[in-house]
């Protein structure tokens, strides 16, 4: 082999040795981000999804679920590399708390950069660009959406929302089972692609039936908590990230220290979080995108807000 070809494999193999690594660091998986949004859009209210569907790029067809990962596709690009760091939200280390004057900045220190800061401006800028009678409004309506389903997904992975030092887990290198990864890949990957195979069929949307009949029979009392935003605001992402810090400090960091093998007994019992988390991001996108679209829904919807979930329509 010539020595520039020799050259050329050995870069292209570490260019997608990097890729790969890279790809996972932050965020859901892409299963985790089409689970959530799968699941947000039968709970849409027919106004909300009407917005949503014009909306949508047409390479969508139609189904918010399969841009829902997008956010993570092009944040290693030049033109978005400024996004990269609104996935997440950094916290001090071992304190298990979370404040958004304290914490929301990204790493040069400039405040509102992390997901909580881009989920309230994503939803702003919804929120006024679509209801804008004239066309001042520059927002790029499209992208502001598929950001916010993503970031809405985002911050209910609990290691999204994490220590600073440990950079969400991601330095934290641990096995599953057999395989060498980091804490922060287990959760955004691992726990869901285990539970695909061990549970569900290797299939995402028999996982996602299962989530969806969760929510409509074990957690049906508390969706409307979950939908509601105590503040009255179209979005509450505060609340959200602050319940992530502690299933962090609960769940993910126990017994998960370098070196550490997570087999059955993590698996099994983190699985039930995994889940409800996706579940709880699911109910809340859709909740937000209908109070952004659909903000003065008829009588017997607006009820469903207050508790009475109407089962045949999922409407929240
Ligand atoms: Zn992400």
């Amino acid at each position: 082999m010539s020595d520039f070809k020799n050259w050329w494999t050995k870069s292209t193999f570490f260019i997608l040795l990097l890729l790969i690594t890279i790809s996972g660091t932050y965020g859901w998986g892409k299963e985790g981000h089409y689970a959530t949004c799968k699941i947000a859009e039968s709970f849409l209210s027919e106004e909300a999804l009407k917005a949503v569907k014009e909306l949508l790029p047409e390479t969508a067809e139609g189904d918010l679920a399969s841009v829902c990962s997008w956010p993570d596709e092009i944040k290693w690009m030049y033109k978005w590399r400024w996004t990269s760091e609104l996935h997440y939200v950094d916290t001090p280390d071992f304190r298990c708390n979370y404040d958004y004057c304290r914490d929301c900045h990204d790493s040069s220190g400039v405040k509102d950069r992390c997901v909580t800061g881009a989920i309230y401006n994503y939803t702003e800028q919804l929120v006024t660009g679509y209801n804008a009678s004239n066309s001042v409004v520059k927002y790029n309506l499209t992208e502001a959406l598929m950001f916010l389903s993503h970031y809405i997904g985002d911050v209910h992975q609990p290691l999204h929302v994490s220590f600073t030092s440990d950079e969400g887990g991601n330095t934290i290198i641990v096995r599953w089972y057999k395989r060498k990864t980091n804490l922060h890949h287990v959760w955004d990957s691992d726990i869901i692609e285990s539970a695909m195979k061990t549970f569900y069929d290797k299939d995402i949307d028999v996982m996602i039936s299962a989530i969806q009949k969760n929510i409509t029979d074990k957690w049906s009392n508390d969706i409307s908590s979950w939908a509601n935003c105590t503040s009255g605001e179209d979005v509450c992402p505060d609340p959200w990230a602050s319940e992530s810090i502690k299933c962090s400090c609960n769940y993910a960091y126990r017994n998960a220290t370098p070196g550490s093998t997570l087999e059955d007994e993590y698996f099994l019992s983190r699985l039930p979080i995994v889940e409800m988390r996706l579940a709880q991001g699911g109910v809340r996108l859709a909740a937000t995108l209908n109070r952004i679209f659909d903000p003065y829904p008829p009588v017997t919807q607006k009820l469903a807000y207050f508790g009475n979930i109407q089962r045949a329509s999922h409407t929240i």
